[in-house]
Protein backbone atom coordinates (compact mmCIF):
# COMPACT_ATOMS: atom_id res chain seq x y z
CA UNK A 1 0.00 0.00 0.00
CA UNK A 2 1.15 3.47 -0.44
CA UNK A 3 0.48 6.54 1.58
CA UNK A 4 0.13 9.76 -0.09
CA UNK A 5 0.43 12.45 2.54
CA UNK A 6 -0.99 16.36 1.55
CA UNK A 7 -0.47 19.55 3.35
CA UNK A 8 -3.24 21.91 3.57
CA UNK A 9 -5.43 24.27 5.46
CA UNK A 10 -8.67 24.67 7.32
CA UNK A 11 -9.82 27.34 9.41
CA UNK A 12 -6.43 28.48 9.01
CA UNK A 13 -5.69 25.31 11.04
CA UNK A 14 -3.20 23.52 9.12
CA UNK A 15 -3.95 20.10 8.65
CA UNK A 16 -2.47 16.61 6.83
CA UNK A 17 -4.88 14.77 4.61
CA UNK A 18 -3.80 11.74 4.19
CA UNK A 19 -4.82 8.82 1.43
CA UNK A 20 -3.94 5.30 1.49
CA UNK A 21 -3.77 3.61 -1.91
CA UNK A 22 -3.62 0.12 -1.96
CA UNK A 23 -1.10 -1.00 -4.52
CA UNK A 24 -1.30 -4.43 -4.14
CA UNK A 25 -3.27 -5.10 -7.54
CA UNK A 26 -0.85 -2.69 -9.29
CA UNK A 27 2.05 -4.85 -7.82
CA UNK A 28 0.77 -8.22 -8.80
CA UNK A 29 -0.40 -7.41 -12.35
CA UNK A 30 3.68 -6.26 -12.92
CA UNK A 31 4.43 -9.87 -11.01
CA UNK A 32 1.93 -11.54 -13.18
CA UNK A 33 3.68 -9.96 -16.38
CA UNK A 34 6.97 -10.51 -15.91
CA UNK A 35 6.35 -14.25 -14.46
CA UNK A 36 3.65 -14.29 -17.95
CA UNK A 37 7.08 -13.72 -20.01
CA UNK A 38 9.58 -15.92 -18.45
CA UNK A 39 6.69 -18.46 -18.63
CA UNK A 40 6.61 -17.52 -22.74
CA UNK A 41 9.89 -17.36 -23.46
CA UNK A 42 10.72 -21.05 -21.31
CA UNK A 43 7.51 -21.98 -23.43
CA UNK A 44 9.24 -20.92 -26.68
CA UNK A 45 12.78 -23.02 -25.87
CA UNK A 46 11.05 -25.84 -24.85
CA UNK A 47 8.98 -25.63 -28.33
CA UNK A 48 12.01 -25.29 -30.05
CA UNK A 49 13.96 -28.00 -28.26
CA UNK A 50 10.47 -30.36 -28.85
CA UNK A 51 10.39 -29.41 -32.65
CA UNK A 52 14.50 -30.36 -32.68
CA UNK A 53 14.01 -33.75 -31.12
CA UNK A 54 10.62 -34.35 -32.85
CA UNK A 55 12.31 -33.93 -36.18
CA UNK A 56 15.18 -36.37 -34.88
CA UNK A 57 12.37 -39.10 -34.05
CA UNK A 58 11.02 -38.84 -37.32
CA UNK A 59 13.73 -38.46 -39.78
CA UNK A 60 15.62 -41.36 -37.98
CA UNK A 61 12.87 -44.53 -39.11
CA UNK A 62 12.73 -42.11 -42.49
CA UNK A 63 15.66 -42.46 -42.82
CA UNK A 64 15.41 -46.41 -43.13
CA UNK A 65 12.74 -45.89 -45.48
CA UNK A 66 14.57 -43.80 -47.88
CA UNK A 67 17.75 -45.45 -47.49
CA UNK A 68 16.68 -49.04 -48.17
CA UNK A 69 14.57 -47.90 -51.13
CA UNK A 70 17.95 -46.72 -52.73
CA UNK A 71 19.60 -49.86 -52.39
CA UNK A 72 16.95 -51.47 -54.18
CA UNK A 73 16.38 -49.18 -57.14
CA UNK A 74 20.37 -49.88 -57.91
CA UNK A 75 19.67 -53.71 -57.49
CA UNK A 76 19.99 -55.28 -61.24
CA UNK A 77 17.62 -58.13 -60.11
CA UNK A 78 15.31 -55.59 -59.09
CA UNK A 79 12.10 -56.27 -61.85
CA UNK A 80 10.48 -53.04 -63.46
CA UNK A 81 7.64 -53.52 -61.44
CA UNK A 82 8.98 -53.25 -58.65
CA UNK A 83 10.82 -50.68 -59.67
CA UNK A 84 7.49 -48.90 -59.74
CA UNK A 85 6.31 -49.32 -56.09
CA UNK A 86 10.08 -48.68 -54.57
CA UNK A 87 9.71 -45.76 -56.96
CA UNK A 88 6.27 -45.06 -54.79
CA UNK A 89 8.14 -45.62 -51.64
CA UNK A 90 10.72 -43.10 -52.38
CA UNK A 91 8.62 -40.38 -53.29
CA UNK A 92 5.99 -40.73 -50.35
CA UNK A 93 9.40 -40.85 -48.06
CA UNK A 94 10.26 -37.90 -49.81
CA UNK A 95 6.93 -36.18 -49.38
CA UNK A 96 7.34 -37.14 -45.44
CA UNK A 97 10.27 -35.76 -45.12
CA UNK A 98 9.15 -32.25 -46.60
CA UNK A 99 6.49 -32.27 -44.64
CA UNK A 100 8.81 -32.92 -41.82
CA UNK A 101 10.70 -29.42 -42.88
CA UNK A 102 7.18 -27.86 -43.22
CA UNK A 103 6.19 -28.22 -39.77
CA UNK A 104 9.27 -26.65 -38.15
CA UNK A 105 8.96 -23.95 -40.97
CA UNK A 106 5.84 -23.14 -39.69
CA UNK A 107 6.68 -20.04 -37.84
CA UNK A 108 8.43 -19.07 -40.59
CA UNK A 109 5.21 -19.62 -42.71
CA UNK A 110 3.30 -17.24 -40.21
CA UNK A 111 6.05 -14.80 -40.18
CA UNK A 112 5.86 -14.78 -44.04
CA UNK A 113 9.50 -15.99 -44.50
CA UNK A 114 9.00 -18.79 -46.12
CA UNK A 115 11.47 -19.99 -49.15
CA UNK A 116 10.13 -20.99 -52.03
CA UNK A 117 12.16 -22.33 -55.30
CA UNK A 118 10.48 -21.83 -58.66
CA UNK A 119 11.76 -23.97 -61.28
CA UNK A 120 10.63 -25.08 -64.69
CA UNK A 121 8.34 -28.46 -63.63
CA UNK A 122 6.38 -31.26 -66.30
CA UNK A 123 2.92 -30.10 -65.05
CA UNK A 124 1.50 -33.29 -66.16
CA UNK A 125 3.93 -35.18 -64.85
CA UNK A 126 3.56 -33.50 -61.70
CA UNK A 127 -0.08 -34.32 -61.29
CA UNK A 128 0.27 -38.03 -62.11
CA UNK A 129 2.64 -38.75 -59.80
CA UNK A 130 0.48 -37.04 -57.18
CA UNK A 131 -2.31 -39.39 -58.76
CA UNK A 132 -0.23 -42.61 -58.57
CA UNK A 133 0.31 -41.44 -54.56
CA UNK A 134 -3.21 -40.60 -53.76
CA UNK A 135 -4.50 -43.75 -56.18
CA UNK A 136 -3.36 -46.34 -53.28
CA UNK A 137 -5.01 -44.38 -50.64
CA UNK A 138 -8.51 -44.29 -52.72
CA UNK A 139 -8.06 -48.12 -53.51
CA UNK A 140 -7.43 -48.84 -50.03
CA UNK A 141 -10.40 -47.51 -49.03
CA UNK A 142 -13.37 -48.87 -52.44
CA UNK A 143 -13.45 -45.75 -53.63
CA UNK A 144 -12.82 -43.69 -56.89
CA UNK A 145 -10.71 -41.34 -58.06
CA UNK A 146 -11.08 -39.10 -60.95
CA UNK A 147 -8.68 -37.20 -62.66
CA UNK A 148 -9.54 -34.28 -65.48
CA UNK A 149 -6.82 -32.43 -67.16
CA UNK A 150 -8.09 -30.17 -69.82
CA UNK A 151 -7.02 -31.37 -72.95
CA UNK A 152 -4.27 -29.06 -74.47
CA UNK A 153 -2.93 -28.55 -71.28
CA UNK A 154 0.52 -26.57 -70.63
CA UNK A 155 3.21 -29.04 -69.96
CA UNK A 156 6.33 -26.90 -68.81
CA UNK A 157 5.59 -24.27 -65.92
CA UNK A 158 6.91 -22.28 -63.68
CA UNK A 159 6.36 -22.83 -60.06
CA UNK A 160 7.49 -24.76 -56.78
CA UNK A 161 7.02 -28.04 -57.17
CA UNK A 162 6.89 -29.31 -54.26
CA UNK A 163 4.78 -27.04 -52.54
CA UNK A 164 1.99 -27.40 -55.65
CA UNK A 165 2.75 -30.83 -54.91
CA UNK A 166 2.60 -30.67 -51.26
CA UNK A 167 -1.55 -28.49 -51.41
CA UNK A 168 -2.53 -30.86 -53.62
CA UNK A 169 -1.71 -34.01 -51.21
CA UNK A 170 -3.00 -32.13 -48.43
CA UNK A 171 -6.33 -31.31 -50.30
CA UNK A 172 -7.18 -35.00 -52.21
CA UNK A 173 -5.91 -36.79 -48.89
CA UNK A 174 -8.84 -34.81 -46.96
CA UNK A 175 -10.83 -35.94 -49.37
CA UNK A 176 -9.97 -39.26 -48.90
CA UNK A 177 -9.83 -39.02 -45.27
CA UNK A 178 -13.60 -37.94 -45.07
CA UNK A 179 -15.00 -39.57 -47.52
CA UNK A 180 -16.67 -43.12 -47.19
CA UNK A 181 -18.12 -43.83 -50.19
CA UNK A 182 -18.15 -42.43 -54.33
CA UNK A 183 -15.52 -40.68 -55.77
CA UNK A 184 -12.61 -38.25 -55.60
CA UNK A 185 -11.82 -35.86 -58.28
CA UNK A 186 -8.94 -33.58 -59.39
CA UNK A 187 -9.76 -31.29 -62.14
CA UNK A 188 -6.99 -29.03 -63.70
CA UNK A 189 -7.95 -26.62 -66.17
CA UNK A 190 -6.16 -23.33 -68.00
CA UNK A 191 -7.86 -20.02 -68.68
CA UNK A 192 -6.36 -17.65 -70.86
CA UNK A 193 -7.60 -13.91 -69.82
CA UNK A 194 -6.72 -9.94 -70.26
CA UNK A 195 -4.25 -10.02 -67.28
CA UNK A 196 -2.71 -13.57 -68.36
CA UNK A 197 -3.20 -17.23 -67.81
CA UNK A 198 -4.54 -18.76 -65.09
CA UNK A 199 -4.13 -22.71 -64.00
CA UNK A 200 -7.26 -24.17 -61.86
CA UNK A 201 -7.26 -26.63 -59.38
CA UNK A 202 -10.43 -28.47 -58.15
CA UNK A 203 -10.55 -30.78 -55.76
CA UNK A 204 -14.15 -32.48 -55.34
CA UNK A 205 -15.57 -35.70 -53.11
CA UNK A 206 -18.77 -37.22 -52.45
CA UNK A 207 -17.40 -37.49 -48.52
CA UNK A 208 -19.04 -36.11 -45.21
CA UNK A 209 -18.63 -32.29 -46.13
CA UNK A 210 -18.50 -29.34 -43.82
CA UNK A 211 -21.04 -27.64 -41.63
CA UNK A 212 -21.46 -23.86 -42.23
CA UNK A 213 -19.84 -22.69 -38.82
CA UNK A 214 -16.81 -23.92 -39.69
CA UNK A 215 -15.79 -23.30 -43.02
CA UNK A 216 -14.33 -20.35 -42.31
CA UNK A 217 -12.25 -21.82 -39.16
CA UNK A 218 -11.14 -25.09 -40.85
CA UNK A 219 -8.51 -22.77 -42.85
CA UNK A 220 -6.96 -21.45 -38.92
CA UNK A 221 -4.08 -23.73 -37.45
CA UNK A 222 -5.31 -26.45 -35.20
CA UNK A 223 -8.73 -25.86 -35.77
CA UNK A 224 -10.89 -28.85 -36.99
CA UNK A 225 -14.45 -29.93 -37.17
CA UNK A 226 -15.52 -32.64 -35.14
CA UNK A 227 -14.91 -35.29 -37.12
CA UNK A 228 -11.59 -34.02 -38.11
CA UNK A 229 -10.49 -34.22 -34.28
CA UNK A 230 -12.10 -37.49 -34.18
CA UNK A 231 -9.96 -38.45 -37.37
CA UNK A 232 -7.05 -37.36 -35.72
CA UNK A 233 -4.49 -34.75 -37.49
CA UNK A 234 -3.12 -31.57 -37.05
CA UNK A 235 -5.26 -29.17 -38.34
CA UNK A 236 -2.37 -27.54 -39.75
CA UNK A 237 -2.80 -28.67 -43.57
CA UNK A 238 -5.14 -26.20 -44.68
CA UNK A 239 -3.86 -23.56 -42.80
CA UNK A 240 -0.39 -24.25 -44.07
CA UNK A 241 -1.89 -25.06 -48.00
CA UNK A 242 -3.94 -21.67 -47.35
CA UNK A 243 -0.96 -20.00 -47.30
CA UNK A 244 1.54 -21.31 -49.90
CA UNK A 245 -0.78 -21.15 -52.78
CA UNK A 246 -1.53 -17.28 -51.41
CA UNK A 247 2.50 -16.57 -51.24
CA UNK A 248 2.53 -18.37 -54.91
CA UNK A 249 0.40 -15.56 -56.12
CA UNK A 250 -2.36 -17.73 -56.30
CA UNK A 251 -5.73 -16.58 -54.72
CA UNK A 252 -7.38 -18.22 -51.65
CA UNK A 253 -8.36 -21.42 -51.46
CA UNK A 254 -12.39 -21.52 -51.92
CA UNK A 255 -14.45 -23.88 -50.32
CA UNK A 256 -17.76 -25.51 -51.40
CA UNK A 257 -19.59 -27.52 -48.75
CA UNK A 258 -22.87 -28.89 -48.31
CA UNK A 259 -22.72 -30.81 -45.05
CA UNK A 260 -23.50 -34.53 -45.19
CA UNK A 261 -23.09 -34.33 -49.07
CA UNK A 262 -19.76 -33.91 -50.46
CA UNK A 263 -16.57 -30.77 -50.36
CA UNK A 264 -15.08 -29.28 -53.17
CA UNK A 265 -11.80 -26.89 -52.62
CA UNK A 266 -10.53 -24.69 -55.67
CA UNK A 267 -7.89 -22.49 -55.87
CA UNK A 268 -5.52 -20.71 -58.97
CA UNK A 269 -2.27 -20.09 -59.51
CA UNK A 270 -0.72 -17.70 -62.29
CA UNK A 271 0.48 -19.95 -65.31
CA UNK A 272 4.00 -18.47 -66.10
CA UNK A 273 4.79 -21.51 -69.23
CA UNK A 274 8.28 -22.43 -70.42
CA UNK A 275 9.54 -24.18 -73.10
CA UNK A 276 10.19 -27.63 -73.93
CA UNK A 277 13.79 -26.39 -73.94
CA UNK A 278 14.08 -25.01 -70.76
CA UNK A 279 11.87 -28.10 -69.12
CA UNK A 280 14.23 -30.57 -70.43
CA UNK A 281 17.23 -28.02 -69.37
CA UNK A 282 15.94 -28.34 -66.00
CA UNK A 283 15.28 -32.40 -65.70
CA UNK A 284 18.58 -32.53 -66.37
CA UNK A 285 19.90 -30.54 -63.72
CA UNK A 286 17.85 -33.25 -61.63
CA UNK A 287 19.38 -35.92 -62.91
CA UNK A 288 22.07 -37.22 -60.95
CA UNK A 289 24.66 -40.21 -61.04
CA UNK A 290 24.41 -42.35 -58.12
CA UNK A 291 26.37 -45.84 -57.66
CA UNK A 292 30.05 -44.41 -57.88
CA UNK A 293 32.51 -47.12 -58.24
CA UNK A 294 35.95 -46.72 -56.06
CA UNK A 295 38.71 -46.50 -58.84
CA UNK A 296 40.47 -50.01 -59.37
CA UNK A 297 43.21 -50.06 -56.47
CA UNK A 298 42.05 -47.86 -53.88
CA UNK A 299 41.75 -49.99 -50.62
CA UNK A 300 39.72 -47.23 -48.10
CA UNK A 301 38.07 -49.10 -44.76
CA UNK A 302 35.51 -46.22 -43.49
CA UNK A 303 34.19 -46.27 -39.97
CA UNK A 304 30.72 -46.53 -39.44
CA UNK A 305 29.41 -45.36 -36.39
CA UNK A 306 25.92 -45.51 -34.82
CA UNK A 307 23.61 -47.46 -32.04
CA UNK A 308 21.36 -47.96 -34.34
CA UNK A 309 21.75 -51.25 -36.79
CA UNK A 310 19.23 -50.36 -39.11
CA UNK A 311 21.34 -47.07 -39.98
CA UNK A 312 24.76 -49.10 -39.93
CA UNK A 313 23.13 -51.79 -42.40
CA UNK A 314 22.35 -49.02 -44.47
CA UNK A 315 25.81 -47.33 -44.54
CA UNK A 316 27.38 -50.59 -44.79
CA UNK A 317 25.58 -51.55 -47.69
CA UNK A 318 26.09 -48.41 -49.85
CA UNK A 319 29.85 -47.50 -49.14
CA UNK A 320 30.75 -51.48 -49.64
CA UNK A 321 28.61 -51.13 -52.78
CA UNK A 322 30.96 -48.82 -54.41
CA UNK A 323 33.80 -50.59 -53.41
CA UNK A 324 35.15 -49.06 -49.71
CA UNK A 325 35.89 -51.42 -47.06
CA UNK A 326 33.68 -50.87 -43.99
CA UNK A 327 34.26 -51.71 -40.38
CA UNK A 328 31.31 -50.56 -37.36
CA UNK A 329 30.81 -49.13 -34.05
CA UNK A 330 27.86 -48.83 -32.38
CA UNK A 331 28.84 -46.47 -29.81
CA UNK A 332 31.88 -43.89 -29.25
CA UNK A 333 33.94 -45.70 -27.10
CA UNK A 334 34.60 -48.27 -29.92
CA UNK A 335 34.69 -46.00 -32.58
CA UNK A 336 37.79 -44.31 -30.52
CA UNK A 337 39.46 -47.87 -29.78
CA UNK A 338 39.32 -48.92 -33.69
CA UNK A 339 40.07 -45.71 -35.02
CA UNK A 340 43.23 -45.68 -33.32
CA UNK A 341 43.86 -49.16 -33.74
CA UNK A 342 43.55 -49.27 -37.45
CA UNK A 343 43.95 -46.67 -38.32
CA UNK A 344 40.71 -45.39 -39.69
CA UNK A 345 40.74 -43.20 -42.48
CA UNK A 346 37.29 -41.72 -42.48
CA UNK A 347 34.25 -42.02 -40.05
CA UNK A 348 31.11 -41.97 -40.44
CA UNK A 349 29.85 -40.58 -36.95
CA UNK A 350 26.32 -40.24 -35.45
CA UNK A 351 26.06 -38.08 -32.94
CA UNK A 352 23.52 -39.35 -30.36
CA UNK A 353 24.81 -42.26 -29.14
CA UNK A 354 24.68 -44.75 -25.54
CA UNK A 355 27.87 -44.79 -23.24
CA UNK A 356 29.79 -42.42 -25.49
CA UNK A 357 28.37 -39.79 -28.02
CA UNK A 358 29.69 -39.10 -31.02
CA UNK A 359 31.06 -35.59 -30.35
CA UNK A 360 32.59 -36.64 -26.73
CA UNK A 361 34.34 -39.56 -28.86
CA UNK A 362 35.51 -36.69 -31.83
CA UNK A 363 36.99 -35.22 -28.89
CA UNK A 364 39.08 -38.19 -27.46
CA UNK A 365 40.05 -38.76 -31.16
CA UNK A 366 41.64 -35.80 -31.68
CA UNK A 367 43.05 -35.60 -27.92
CA UNK A 368 44.53 -39.09 -28.56
CA UNK A 369 46.05 -38.45 -31.67
CA UNK A 370 47.26 -35.42 -30.43
CA UNK A 371 49.63 -37.27 -28.21
CA UNK A 372 50.55 -40.38 -30.53
CA UNK A 373 53.87 -40.87 -31.40
CA UNK A 374 52.68 -41.75 -34.54
CA UNK A 375 49.24 -40.17 -35.59
CA UNK A 376 47.50 -40.42 -39.28
CA UNK A 377 44.95 -38.42 -40.51
CA UNK A 378 41.41 -38.55 -39.58
CA UNK A 379 38.25 -37.11 -41.42
CA UNK A 380 35.06 -37.24 -39.01
CA UNK A 381 31.61 -36.86 -40.73
CA UNK A 382 28.77 -36.44 -38.49
CA UNK A 383 25.70 -37.78 -39.75
CA UNK A 384 22.85 -36.40 -37.86
CA UNK A 385 18.71 -36.11 -37.88
CA UNK A 386 19.19 -32.66 -36.23
CA UNK A 387 18.06 -29.85 -38.32
CA UNK A 388 18.88 -26.73 -36.57
CA UNK A 389 22.45 -24.30 -38.25
CA UNK A 390 22.52 -23.71 -34.54
CA UNK A 391 23.53 -27.01 -34.18
CA UNK A 392 25.21 -27.55 -37.03
CA UNK A 393 27.56 -24.85 -36.05
CA UNK A 394 28.36 -26.88 -32.96
CA UNK A 395 28.96 -29.73 -34.41
CA UNK A 396 31.80 -28.39 -36.58
CA UNK A 397 32.67 -26.71 -33.64
CA UNK A 398 33.75 -30.09 -31.51
CA UNK A 399 36.36 -30.89 -34.19
CA UNK A 400 34.37 -32.93 -36.54
CA UNK A 401 34.99 -31.96 -40.51
CA UNK A 402 31.46 -32.38 -41.90
CA UNK A 403 28.31 -32.84 -41.29
CA UNK A 404 25.65 -34.74 -43.13
CA UNK A 405 21.63 -34.56 -42.39
CA UNK A 406 19.61 -37.72 -42.32
CA UNK A 407 17.96 -39.19 -44.44
CA UNK A 408 20.94 -39.10 -46.27
CA UNK A 409 21.00 -38.32 -49.63
CA UNK A 410 23.60 -41.10 -51.07
CA UNK A 411 25.06 -38.58 -53.61
CA UNK A 412 26.03 -36.31 -50.60
CA UNK A 413 27.34 -39.02 -48.93
CA UNK A 414 29.75 -40.38 -51.34
CA UNK A 415 30.83 -36.45 -52.88
CA UNK A 416 31.86 -35.38 -49.24
CA UNK A 417 33.53 -39.03 -48.61
CA UNK A 418 35.60 -38.04 -52.13
CA UNK A 419 36.61 -34.20 -50.84
CA UNK A 420 37.99 -35.09 -47.68
CA UNK A 421 39.71 -38.40 -48.77
CA UNK A 422 40.67 -36.54 -52.29
CA UNK A 423 39.47 -39.47 -54.00
CA UNK A 424 38.02 -40.02 -57.22
CA UNK A 425 35.31 -42.41 -58.48
CA UNK A 426 34.76 -44.56 -62.24
CA UNK A 427 32.17 -43.60 -64.36
CA UNK A 428 28.67 -44.23 -62.44
CA UNK A 429 27.53 -47.58 -63.67
CA UNK A 430 23.77 -46.49 -63.58
CA UNK A 431 22.47 -42.88 -64.40
CA UNK A 432 18.69 -42.54 -62.65
CA UNK A 433 16.42 -39.41 -62.53
CA UNK A 434 15.52 -38.03 -59.25
CA UNK A 435 11.89 -39.58 -58.91
CA UNK A 436 9.89 -38.39 -61.63
CA UNK A 437 7.30 -40.37 -63.55
CA UNK A 438 10.01 -40.99 -66.23
CA UNK A 439 12.20 -43.03 -63.51
CA UNK A 440 11.25 -46.58 -65.03
CA UNK A 441 11.89 -45.86 -68.46
CA UNK A 442 15.14 -44.58 -67.84
CA UNK A 443 16.33 -47.24 -65.65
CA UNK A 444 15.65 -49.46 -68.69
CA UNK A 445 17.27 -47.41 -71.22
CA UNK A 446 20.26 -47.24 -69.53
CA UNK A 447 20.32 -51.60 -68.91
CA UNK A 448 19.70 -51.93 -72.07
CA UNK A 449 22.46 -50.05 -73.37
CA UNK A 450 25.06 -51.98 -71.57
CA UNK A 451 25.61 -54.78 -73.74
CA UNK A 452 25.34 -55.01 -77.54
CA UNK A 453 22.21 -57.04 -78.16
CA UNK A 454 20.64 -54.83 -75.60
CA UNK A 455 21.91 -52.27 -78.58
CA UNK A 456 19.70 -54.59 -80.51
CA UNK A 457 17.01 -54.48 -78.29
CA UNK A 458 17.11 -50.86 -77.97
CA UNK A 459 16.58 -50.78 -81.58
CA UNK A 460 13.35 -53.68 -81.65
CA UNK A 461 11.91 -51.18 -79.43
CA UNK A 462 12.18 -48.19 -81.26
CA UNK A 463 11.03 -50.15 -84.31
CA UNK A 464 7.70 -50.98 -82.14
CA UNK A 465 7.70 -47.23 -80.89
CA UNK A 466 7.04 -45.63 -84.27
CA UNK A 467 5.64 -48.89 -86.23
CA UNK A 468 8.35 -49.57 -88.59
CA UNK A 469 7.72 -53.26 -89.40
CA UNK A 470 10.11 -53.58 -92.09
CA UNK A 471 12.51 -52.42 -89.64
CA UNK A 472 11.08 -54.88 -86.96
CA UNK A 473 11.11 -58.08 -89.50
CA UNK A 474 14.96 -57.38 -90.36
CA UNK A 475 16.22 -57.06 -86.67
CA UNK A 476 14.09 -59.92 -85.48
CA UNK A 477 16.41 -61.80 -88.31
CA UNK A 478 19.67 -60.11 -86.93
CA UNK A 479 18.60 -61.05 -82.93
CA UNK A 480 17.37 -64.93 -84.52
CA UNK A 481 21.00 -65.40 -85.91
CA UNK A 482 22.78 -64.38 -82.37
CA UNK A 483 21.17 -67.13 -80.74
CA UNK A 484 19.78 -65.11 -78.21
CA UNK A 485 16.30 -66.16 -78.67
CA UNK A 486 14.66 -69.70 -77.34
CA UNK A 487 12.91 -71.76 -79.86
CA UNK A 488 9.67 -70.66 -78.02
CA UNK A 489 10.07 -67.12 -78.00
CA UNK A 490 11.23 -67.10 -81.54
CA UNK A 491 8.10 -68.90 -82.79
CA UNK A 492 5.85 -65.88 -81.00
CA UNK A 493 8.20 -63.07 -82.67
CA UNK A 494 7.64 -64.51 -86.22
CA UNK A 495 3.91 -64.91 -84.92
CA UNK A 496 3.28 -61.39 -83.57
CA UNK A 497 5.10 -59.82 -86.71
CA UNK A 498 3.10 -61.81 -89.30
CA UNK A 499 0.14 -60.98 -87.31
P1 LIG B 1 -6.27 -32.20 -40.55
O1 LIG B 1 -6.73 -32.90 -41.78
O2 LIG B 1 -4.92 -32.60 -40.10
O3 LIG B 1 -7.28 -32.24 -39.45
P2 LIG B 1 -6.56 -29.76 -42.13
O4 LIG B 1 -6.14 -28.37 -41.82
O5 LIG B 1 -6.09 -30.33 -43.41
O6 LIG B 1 -6.09 -30.65 -40.91
O7 LIG B 1 -8.13 -29.81 -42.08
C1 LIG B 1 -8.81 -29.16 -41.04
C2 LIG B 1 -10.19 -29.75 -40.86
O8 LIG B 1 -11.04 -29.42 -41.96
C3 LIG B 1 -10.24 -31.26 -40.78
O9 LIG B 1 -9.91 -31.73 -39.51
C4 LIG B 1 -11.69 -31.54 -41.12
O10 LIG B 1 -12.51 -31.31 -39.99
C5 LIG B 1 -12.00 -30.44 -42.15
N1 LIG B 1 -11.86 -30.93 -43.55
C6 LIG B 1 -10.82 -30.69 -44.40
N2 LIG B 1 -11.05 -31.25 -45.60
C7 LIG B 1 -12.24 -31.87 -45.54
C8 LIG B 1 -13.03 -32.64 -46.46
N3 LIG B 1 -12.62 -32.87 -47.72
N4 LIG B 1 -14.23 -33.11 -46.03
C9 LIG B 1 -14.66 -32.88 -44.77
N5 LIG B 1 -13.97 -32.17 -43.85
C10 LIG B 1 -12.77 -31.68 -44.21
Amino acid sequence: AELILTAATMNEQPVFIGVIQDLTERKLTEQAIIHAKETAEEANKAKSEFLSNMSHELRTPLNGVLGYAQILQNDKQVTTRQLESLDSIKSCGQHLLTLINDVLDLSKIESGKMEFTISAVDLPALIKSVYNIVLHRVNAKGLKLDLQMQAGLSRGIKTDATKLRQVLLNLLGNAVKFTHKGTISLQVLEQSEAQGRTLHFIVADTGIGIPDDKKQTVFDAFKQAQEGIDAGGTGLGLAISQRLIQEMGGTDIILESHYGYGSMFSFSLPLIAVSDDELSASEMNNTIAVKPVLAEGQDITLLIVDNSDMNRAILRQLLQGAGFKTMEASNGKDAVIMTIKYRIPLLLMDIRMPEMDGIQATQLIRKTLKRSTNPHKVVIIAVTAGVFPAQKEQILATGMDDFIAKPFDMEEVFNKIARHLGITYQQPEIAYQKPSADILVQSDKVRLEKEPLNDLLQQIKTACETGDISQINSLYKQLKNSDALTKDTSQKWAEMINN
